[in-house]
């Protein structure tokens, strides 16, 4: 793989782009639908008051869910936290909760849908929490690139493995060809499976995690690797390039393990000596060879658990959990730092905030039913396909 294909730096724009965070509605992916409602001031001072008072109101028919990289005004409110598929899990767990408020981004919230029963309904707290690597695969994109692969002579060869980190428009494509849902926790897995069905994967939509799990944990090279443009006819892939590839990947990052550079590395390594660097596999692949250790948020927060008194820590993910930890750790001697210089939120999962919160509560404690998120029966069928394949991987 050349250098010129790793870089993020010939992002062709995007119509869609023009509608982040705005007021239009697009609700073929996850950007730009606005959050209704008059919402409390901010500044309110009674905020943390209401928020206990209505979900009190609602007693167990409200399960709250906090998903690892959101603020800590909204995490002391959920009943449980952790990554995206053990909260869709836990979510499944309780269907004597009729209203799931889900604290993290849209794709999350479809996946809770999805895994569970008809009478529960799931509530994202802001509709404009999407995630901008979910929003780097369209199901026309994606739907495109299979034309592609068929035109090649290769899709019968192609098995699609997706990242949890997809929209459920994503994962019934997956399970309609045959293919599974990964998360960062059993990538490895998942791609053991998948060349065990078919000579090459389509990797959607997280290019890193995907080429990290391939290269540094199944010892297959770069080379054998090549980087699928949407934006590019024909994914910018001849078709030699695309039949001599075994991992086809899809050209999504995240916007915030995508900031980590090298440098990051190799600076926090000159300013404290002795330090263990620890990055999520969303980061790019230079970071994670030159990092110590590697794993999805659950295993990091596993790593602090485990590490002695008087180490010194690097990391490279969120930052609000990153913050979490740290304070977490400080009494017991180990020092916390993250990764950059700069700050690192994830800028959507932020939108969820203390008075979007109230506001959700509230509403439903009134009888009102708002920011339901529900995936359509024929894409739920197709996307509990590909999940279900992942909770059967061996
Ligand atoms: S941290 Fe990255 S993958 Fe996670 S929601 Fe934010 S943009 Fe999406």
């Amino acid at each position: 793989m050349t250098t010129a294909q790793t870089t993020e730096l010939d992002v062709q724009p995007s119509p869609l782009a023009l509608l982040l965070l705005g007021r239009e509605a697009d609700p073929k992916s996850e950007r730009g639908v606005e959050c209704p409602g008059d919402l409390p001031s901010p500044s309110d001072p009674d905020l943390v008051e209401r928020a206990r008072a209505a979900k009190e109101k609602l007693g167990d028919k409200v399960f709250v869910l906090g998903h690892h990289y959101q603020r800590d005004e909204v995490i002391q409110f959920a009943d449980v936290t952790g990554d995206s598929f053990k909260l869709a899990k836990d979510a499944a767990a309780r269907p004597e909760a009729e209203y799931i408020v889900f604290c993290g981004v849209h794709f999350m919230a479809e996946s809770a849908d999805i895994l569970t029963s008809d009478d529960q309904k799931v509530v994202l707290p802001d509709l404009a929490a999407g995630c901008s690597m979910a929003d780097m695969a369209t199901a026309e994109q994606v739907a495109e690139c299979w034309d592609v692969l068929t035109e090649a002579g290769i899709a019968e060869q192609v098995v699609p493995v997706s990242y949890m980190n997809s929209s459920a428009d994503i994962k019934a494509f997956t399970g309609r060809h045959g293919g599974t849902i990964c998360t960062s926790s059993n990538a490895q897995r998942a791609l053991e499976w998948a060349f065990a069905q078919g000579e090459k994967v389509l990797f959607l939509p997280d290019q890193h995690l995907g080429r990290n799990t391939a290269v540094r944990d199944m010892g297959l090279s770069l080379e054998d690797c090549v980087l699928y443009n949407p934006h590019k006819p024909n994914g910018g892939l001849t078709a030699e390039q695309l039949r001599d590839a075994k991992m086809i990947l899809w050209r999504g990052h995240c916007s915030v393990h995508g900031r980590f550079s090298l440098e990051s590395v190799e600076d926090v390594r000159a300013r404290i000596p002795g330090v263990n660097v620890l990055v999520h596999p969303e980061c790019r692949h230079e970071v994670v060879a030159a990092a110590d250790y590697v794993g999805s948020t659950e295993y990091i927060i596993k790593a602090l658990e485990a590490a002695p008194a008087g180490s010194k820590w690097a990391i490279g993910t969120e930052l609000n959990l990153v913050r979490r930890l740290a304070n977490r750790f400080a009494p017991e001697g180990k020092e916390i730092v993250f990764l950059d210089k700069t700050v690192c939120f994830c800028s959507t999962m932020n939108r969820i905030d203390l008075p979007h919160l109230v506001w959700t509560l509230e509403s439903l404690a009134e009888g009102k039913l708002v920011n339901r998120i529900e995936v359509d029966r024929e894409t739920e069928k197709f996307a509990k396909l590909a999940l279900e394949r992942m909770l059967a991987l061996p």
